[in-house]
């Protein structure tokens, strides 16, 4: 037995913050503002999983309001998301995900990426896919106000 889950996270670009995407810290000028560390990437699967098994959202379980994911690396929450799934005699199969983003260029960044992903979700390098594209300068996207990430995830019964 398979399911399907979706996820969708944006925040906001501004100076004096860390730009982290996919558990990797990016080098760039700006960083993403959020109440964790703002990990789009992460984010948007966290909530992939969780909709595969309809088990809420991302803010469910860690809401903003909570001091204890005040600073939060993201790859905790993910884990935590993970954890959840075989909890429930779920594991993950594969995740794809697409990042929207004018700037830095993020293919450099991708092998990292899905190195440091993979542990987390127990799964093989081969079923993280993350890609990136930039929203052509249109929106607040392309005026770099923010970055944005789109997820889906599969999720199988556990043998
Ligand atoms: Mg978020």
């Amino acid at each position: 037995m398979v399911r399907v889950g979706f996820g969708y996270d944006v925040h906001r670009l501004t100076e004096g913050r860390e730009l982290w995407l996919g558990g990797v810290l990016i080098p760039h000028t700006v960083g993403a503002l959020g109440h964790s560390d703002a990990d789009v990437l992460l984010h948007a699967v966290c909530d992939a999983l969780l909709g595969a098994v309809a088990l809420g959202d991302i803010g469910f379980h860690f809401p903003d309001t909570d001091q204890r994911w005040k600073g939060a690396d993201s790859k905790v929450l993910l884990k935590a998301v993970v954890d959840l799934l075989h909890e429930r005699g779920w594991e993950v199969g594969n995740v794809d995900a697409t990042l929207v983003l004018e700037r830095p260029k993020i293919m450099p960044h991708v092998p990292a990426m899905r190195a440091t992903m993979a542990p987390l979700l127990h799964v093989g390098e081969d079923a993280v896919s993350i890609k990136a594209t930039t929203n052509e300068k249109m929106g607040f996207v392309g005026r770099e106000e923010g970055v944005c990430a789109y997820a889906v995830a599969l999720v199988q019964r556990r043998a």
